[in-house]
């Protein structure tokens, strides 16, 4: 088992993730990573090994308000730095707990429709297939929706994206995913399990499988599949 966080809020995004993902140590992991977004770029940090790792190497002038970091347990490709969440398209990024049964199909889909593949995970796959529909609809709602729907396994799932800066869509199915208000206002958390959360966050809700939906500092939308 490894680990998701996410934050929306005006504190320090990557210290929230950094604090979170050492919460979630405990679940074990062989390697992490942080992207931080804003309307203008996404930064990503990526190590192998210890949490001290990712921390000596994340480094930032800018200031950012949303972020998404991950521990990963490797099941599908090496414990590298390559394979580290988050993965990237274009221009989104996703983490991704569980396993992706239905990946290879849809590498080869999106292979065929142009799509460049860098890592050997199952989670890849993801990233690139909302970027496939978003690239057709400009629309991260509908090509998240779209997304969710052809993927089988296990999956909680943050993705965050330049088409849409100000949001960080969720998804929960057969791994935990926690989502919560923060103690600040315009505050939003994610996290895999409670222990991030604890003096942070009130209003918790524990995603029910089947359930996502879409985070901004003023707005939570839940959907169903
Ligand atoms: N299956 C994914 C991978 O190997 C996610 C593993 C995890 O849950 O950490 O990268």
């Amino acid at each position: 088992m490894c680990g998701i966080v996410g934050y929306i809020g005006n504190k320090k995004t990557e210290d929230i993730l950094l604090d979170g993902l050492k919460e979630l140590e405990y679940r074990g992991y062989d390697s992490a990573g942080i992207a931080l977004l804003s309307s203008e770029k996404i930064e990503v940090f990526k190590a192998l090994g210890k949490l001290k790792n990712l921390e000596q190497k994340v480094s930032t002038q800018n200031k950012y308000n949303i972020g998404i970091g991950h521990t990963r347990w490797a099941t599908h490709g090496k414990p590298t730095e390559l394979n580290a969440h988050p993965h990237l398209g274009e221009y989104s990024y996703v983490v991704h707990n569980g396993i992706i049964e239905n990946y290879k199909e849809l590498k080869e889909e999106l292979q065929t429709a142009g799509h460049k593949f860098v890592s050997q995970t199952d989670t890849e796959v993801i990233v690139h297939l909302f970027e496939f529909y978003n690239n057709k609809l400009n629309d991260c709602k509908a090509s998240f929706q779209n997304t969710i729907k052809r993927l089988e396994g296990a999956f909680s799932i943050l993705l965050i994206s330049k088409s849409c800066p100000n949001d960080i869509y969720f998804f929960k199915h057969g791994s935990p995913l926690i989502i919560a208000r923060g103690n600040e206002k315009n505050e939003v958390l994610f996290a895999s399990s409670d222990a991030p959360l604890i003096g942070l966050a009130n209003e918790v809700v524990y995603l029910e499988d089947g359930c996502g939906g879409v985070a901004s500092a003023e707005r939570i939308e839940f959907f169903e599949d």
